[in-house]
């Protein structure tokens, strides 16, 4: 028979406002649906009290365990040092901030005893947003599903995955991962369930404009290399005016009318210069993308960990 056991997977980055209360609720619903399970806090090295609350819930709580990392290593390295430490059959990834409905888990879980090993989160709503966030989430889906060949509309962080799957993404070597996408990559037997993306809790969101914009490029250029073939045909196209021109400036040369067109070899220098200063850009993007794999420094730092802090408080009696 298979582990029962439901591992709940919450990274958090100065959340110590959501922590008592996400323990609670998750707790009041899984009592109540009688499925036994663990939390599994991964404080993305808080600045403010997250892991003295963690640590707090898991000396009165056993089924409630915690890492802290030596410092923000970002949500990725935190969903991966969760999966890594669980001990269920199975885990469920969740926000900290209760906009992922905890009800939902429920759902995911039934499913897995039915014998899905992936289930998938998908957003109804995307819940309060800017009018600008949704455009650029929206433009970075778009792409993301056309370079992947999934479609990532609305898909999140949200999802459970059987012990076997997580085993499969923790074997990944690649050090940049995007765990959205992995999940969809590894295949087995998945579905879905649709949730409407509840209003955060407490605090605020730790993400900035700037983050989620450095955070769309790096998932971008870590899962497809086709922003590289786009450099070629930027090339030829280039190319082909460069015929289309030539052609224009013999003809007007043959026929004396040479002296003409220096705001046309302007233009052509600004449009060029620009293209080859991207097109070198995005080759440097690859090349530094190379680079942090071939270190191969581990994901994440952990300081302190619940479980062996309390087991050596209770030698030291
Ligand atoms: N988070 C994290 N490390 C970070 C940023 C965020 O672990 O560097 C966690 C955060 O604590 C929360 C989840 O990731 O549990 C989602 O973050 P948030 O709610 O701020 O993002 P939003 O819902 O606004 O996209
Ligand atoms: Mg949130």
């Amino acid at each position: 028979m298979k582990n029962p056991l439901l591992s709940i997977v919450i990274p958090a980055f100065n959340e110590e406002e959501n922590i008592c209360n996400t323990a609670r609720v998750v707790e009041d619903i899984m009592v109540k649906e009688q499925i036994p399970y663990e939390i599994i806090f991964v404080s993305d090295g808080s600045r403010d009290a997250t892991f003295a609350k963690i640590l707090e819930l898991a000396k009165l709580d056993t089924r409630i365990r915690g890492l802290e990392f030596s410092r923000n290593f970002g949500k990725e390295s935190a969903i991966f040092a969760g999966l890594s430490a669980i001990r269920g059959g199975c885990a469920v990834v969740m926000d900290c901030d209760l906009q992922h409905p905890p009800k939902t888990i429920v759902e995911m879980y039934r499913k897995w005893e039915e014998g899905f090993e992936v289930v998938e989160g998908i957003k109804n709503t995307r819940g309060k947003e800017s009018p600008i966030r949704r455009f650029f989430a929206g433009l970075f889906y778009k792409t993301l599903s056309a370079l992947t060949g999934f479609d990532m509309e609305n898909t999140s962080d949200f999802k459970l995955l059987s012990k076997n799957v997580i085993q499969v993404l923790l074997d990944m070597p690649e050090r940049k991962t995007f765990f959205r996408a992995m999940s969809f990559w590894v295949g087995f037997r998945s579905c879905q369930v649709h949730y409407d993306v509840a209003d955060r809790a407490f605090g605020t969101t730790k993400w900035s404009f700037f983050k989620l914009m450095k955070y769309a490029i790096t998932n971008i250029m870590s899962y497809s290399t086709r922003p590289l073939s786009l450099i070629s045909y930027m090339g030829t196209a280039s190319i082909l005016v460069g015929v289309v021109l030539g052609v224009q400036t013999l003809v007007r040369w043959a026929s004396g009318k040479a002296l003409e067109g220096f705001t046309t070899v302007i233009l052509l220098l600004l449009l060029l210069g620009g293209g080859i200063m991207l097109a070198l850009g995005i080759l440097g993007g690859y090349v530094a993308a190379i680079y942090h794999e071939v270190k191969g420094r581990p994901r994440y730092v952990v300081r302190l960990d619940t479980d062996k802090l309390l087991t050596q408080g209770d030698s030291d009696e």
